[in-house]
């Protein structure tokens, strides 16, 4: 696609989009002045759909009018509420039903899946995860580590970018599990990272990690929504998301876990139980010894937050109804044309961490300015540009195909051009 500098170019764009509809589907939080702010910061808080409101009302309205009876009567009964989000769930991250489940949040899910599948042995201690990984997974392995009586020292291991380049190669991954593979435990990378915003070739990792024997699982908070999956198709052991980035459905909202079915059916993994995980059946007969359901619904713990489910619900609606294929297209136009209105400008001071190969990320766009990064930042700020800033030099950019428009990738060039100048770091444009 041949991309055009001027303003008449973004309208047009915005007037060819087929997704351009669903904008009006989302609240977009105003600036001061009372405008529709240039929102890019979904992959950090994702923005509210408009139908969650009366989602969580009517749970309210049910509970008001019914009280306990609502775990049965409710129009969308309590009892079986995660079942309702299943289908679209697998949907999202490429699953069998049986293979998904909301539950939790993010950091709690990992910690579940690495009870069952960080098992070392003095032979094989390893946790690998990606350089710069989120704090979070970072604490949550190094927790994990030494829980089992190891040092992080020798069984974390942190694959670095080469000298000089700032993304991972997918060879060097390969390279590492197939020397190293028979000491490593456990591949846990985030599939898109949060930081560079570098999407892995998550096939090739988990084939080659379980050529070496090791399980291989990925952090999807940044993916989930954002790029297609096909977890069991790529053979992925488990897969943790949060659903408040590109799954808008609210702050601390409910998660995503994703099991494989080949371990969907061993009762015997070694699990941290609670009654919500007891296959249904029995489960109100309250038996003493534990039975898991089947899948990943045989890691639940607890029953259910009904207030929290009910935003994730109405949101996955929404994914449902434009499917990843739709979105993924329109991503792939829309970070291509901020990136080629970032190359524009002109200076050396700027530059995009994220890989170039659109194969190789999402839609964030990771710029690194070389001084006066947060100046800038606190001025698209002020001027009603929203995005997010990381030490010591990265502001994150994130054009979310559900809700952004090619309007707003310009008003962000423009935004930011004018920034650069105000500090002295452009004196011309081109
Ligand atoms: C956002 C994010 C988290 C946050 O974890 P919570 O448990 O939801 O607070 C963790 N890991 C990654 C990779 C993230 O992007």
């Amino acid at each position: 696609m041949n991309f055009g500098t001027d303003i008449q170019f973004a309208q047009k764009m915005d007037s060819q989009d087929p997704l351009a509809n669903v904008r009006s589907r989302f609240y977009i939080p105003p600036t001061e002045l009372g405008r529709d702010s240039i929102y890019l910061a979904g992959n950090s808080l994702g923005l509210q759909p408009r139908s969650v409101a009366q989602a969580i009302t009517h749970e309210l309205e049910d509970w008001q009018a019914m009280g306990v009876s609502g775990h049965t009567q409710a129009r969308t009964p309590w009892l079986p509420y995660h079942e309702f989000l299943t289908t679209s769930l697998a949907k999202i991250a490429g699953a069998l039903p049986v293979e998904v489940v909301a539950m939790n949040t993010l950091t709690v899910n990992l910690h579940l899946m690495m009870v069952s599948f960080y098992r070392p042995t003095p032979s094989r201690h390893k946790i690998v995860i990606e350089a710069r990984a989120f704090p979070s997974d970072h604490y949550a392995v190094e927790s994990q580590i030494r829980f089992h009586g190891f040092d992080p020292r020798t069984s974390l291991h942190i694959i670095e970018p080469r000298a000089d380049e700032r993304t991972l190669r997918t060879e060097d991954i390969e390279e590492l599990l197939h020397d190293a593979g028979e000491e490593i435990a456990l591949v846990l990378i985030g599939g898109v990272n949060y930081y560079t915003g570098q999407l892995f070739d998550m096939e090739r990792i988990t084939s080659a990690g379980h050529a070496k024997g090791c399980y291989v699982a990925f952090d999807l908070a940044h993916a989930a929504g954002n790029v297609p999956l096909k977890l069991h198709d790529w053979g992925v052991d488990f897969a943790c998301w949060c659903s408040y980035k590109y799954l808008n459905s609210g702050p601390g909202s409910v998660a995503g876990c994703f099991v494989h079915e080949r371990h969907a059916h061993i009762s015997t993994l070694p699990r941290f139980q609670g009654w919500w995980g007891h296959e249904k059946e029995t489960r109100f007969e309250m038996p003493p010894d534990f039975r898991p359901a089947p899948g990943a619904e045989g890691w639940q713990l607890s029953n259910p937050p009904i207030l929290s489910l009910a935003p994730v619900k109405a949101s996955l609606q929404i994914f449902d109804e434009i499917g990843m294929t739709a979105l993924r297209e329109k991503s792939l136009l829309l970070t291509s044309y901020l990136e080629f209105l970032l190359d524009r400008i002109d200076t050396e001071e700027l530059s995009i961490l994220t890989p170039r190969d659109p194969n190789q990320r999402g839609c964030q766009l990771s710029l690194v300015l070389k001084r006066n990064g947060l100046r800038v930042f606190e001025g698209l700020h002020a001027a009603g540009v929203i995005c997010d800033w990381r030490e010591p030099d990265c502001i994150r950019v994130a054009p979310v195909p559900l809700y952004n428009t090619f309007m707003d990738c310009y008003l962000f060039a423009q935004g930011l051009t004018a920034e650069l100048m105000r500090v002295g770091m452009l004196a011309r444009i081109e």
